[in-house]
């Protein structure tokens, strides 16, 4: 004969509801936490409806079977109403979070993988955004404003006023884009120095960051619409030195503080003179070798990142801005935003940046 009690499954079944029927906790969070003790206390390893498995063995044969089966009832049952329990529990929780005004249902879901990290999916600026913001950042605390201009432009605050001629090349159509109307969605954001330069007197101090358009074919390097950031200091007695000191700086903070510069003479029709600010590639440290001898990939070979043209304001630049030249002086300067990107972040191709590929922007 069985020493089981008379009908342990029932037993349980009975303490199961009582503790299932208590009230709910006002805290969802010790709601829930109630609701994750009670499934402990019936279906974990140790709990009660295992228990009652565990006395099977000591059952006669005969009665196995229904023993077993009315256990496994009892088990579906348990789950399902916890399962109701942790439900109610969640929705109560969302309906007081909508309460609060806290919550907006018309958002997004979180992301697909958000429920295996147990977090809530986070977003995050794009690479290009991280790096506006420090550029921002930067020219800001060295007293530059962020100034802004139309991304339509006409042919004086594009090319005349800066003193690109009309023969010039630049201004070809294989180069410049052209409205139906001949206006010029701008090719950099240089337009942008000389409206500022039109209504505002000297000392200036600004940095313009914006979408420029150029007739490219597009390729791992080019794009038809790029990000540049323009920069424009006009002040008496500025030199070189201020030049080179103010764009050091920032390089500085981009790569390091140990990166190396260099600065190369260029023309700019804009600039005189015009230079290129080279600094030393960060990912091989300018030997443009990697360690096993294969070819650095983001300098390819040259040791040195072509970063930031630049140069001191071309007297017809400032005297087609009504600013005196003899009194006034500056410099300008132009980041390709897209290529400071690839470079911080050793990307080699600039059309990733813009894929809308998350599982990219996600690894930066
Ligand atoms: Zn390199």
């Amino acid at each position: 004969m069985s020493d089981v009690p008379a009908d342990p499954i029932a037993a349980v079944r009975a303490a199961f509801l009582q503790a299932a029927d208590q009230a709910p906790d006002p805290d969802p969070d010790r709601e829930l936490q109630r609701i994750e003790e009670l499934r402990v206390r019936f279906l974990g390893k140790k709990g009660e409806v295992q228990a009652l498995m565990r006395q099977l063995g000591r059952l006669d044969k005969a009665d196995r079977p229904a023993f077993g089966q009315a256990v496994n009832r009892l088990k579906g049952e348990v789950s399902q109403r916890i399962e109701q329990l942790r439900a109610d529990a969640e929705r109560r929780a969302a309906d007081a979070a909508l309460e609060a005004g806290w919550l907006d249902p018309t958002l997004p879901a979180a992301a697909a993988g958000a429920a295996v990290s147990g977090l809530p999916a986070m977003g995050h600026p794009h690479p290009i955004t991280r790096i506006l913001d420090e550029v921002i950042d930067h020219f800001r605390g060295l007293g530059f404003a962020v100034a802004s201009g139309p991304e339509i432009e006409d042919a004086w605050h594009n090319f005349d006023a800066l003193n690109i001629p009309a023969d010039h090349p630049a201004r070809d159509v294989w180069d410049t884009f052209y409205t139906t109307r001949g206006e010029i969605p701008r090719t950099h954001t240089s337009s942008v120095q000389i409206r500022t330069m039109e209504r505002q007197r000297p000392p200036i101090r600004i940095i313009a960051p914006g979408r420029c358009f150029r007739n490219e074919t597009v390729d791992a390097t080019h794009l038809a619409a790029f990000n540049q950031c323009e920069g424009l200091l006009i002040d008496r007695d500025i030199t070189l030195g201020h030049l080179k000191a103010t764009l050091e700086g920032w390089v500085h903070r981009l790569f390091g503080p140990d990166v190396r510069t260099r600065f190369r003479p260029a023309f700019y029709p804009f600039v005189e003179p015009g230079l290129d600010l080279d600094a030393q590639c960060f990912y091989c440290h300018g030997g443009g070798r990697l360690d096993d001898g294969a070819m650095c990939p983001v300098c390819r070979g040259k040791g040195w990142l072509e970063i930031i043209p630049c140069g001191m304001v071309h007297p017809n630049v400032l005297r087609n801005c009504g600013i005196d030249p003899d009194e006034w002086s500056g410099f300008a300067f132009g980041m390709g935003f897209d290529r400071l990107v690839m470079a911080r972040y050793g990307i080699d191709d600039l059309r990733r940046l813009y894929s809308g590929r998350l599982d990219l922007v996600r690894q930066f």
